[in-house]
């Protein structure tokens, strides 16, 4: 499960909550406060999964079909 970052509106806080992927913020509370005003933070992380999730055709070596890169290689 991906770890998303939040900040509290009331209190400034940061903190990090599991969450399945595409989850809201939608019952999150702070955990310092417990006010529900908060907001998320779009980490490198969840950017990057949406970058480069969708391709899978032009997978390089090292990919779980990778058997079909090297064969050739052994003689
Ligand atoms: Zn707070």
């Amino acid at each position: 499960m991906p770890l998303y970052e939040y900040t509290c509106r009331e209190c400034g806080r940061r903190f990090e909550v599991l969450q399945r992927l595409g989850a809201d913020g939608t019952g999150v509370t702070c955990p310092a406060c417990g006010a529900r005003h908060v907001s998320k933070q779009f980490s490198t992380f969840a950017s990057s999964v949406s970058a480069g999730g969708e391709k899978g055709g032009a997978m390089p070596c090292g990919a779980p079909s990778a058997a079909s890169c090297g064969s050739g290689g052994f003689t």
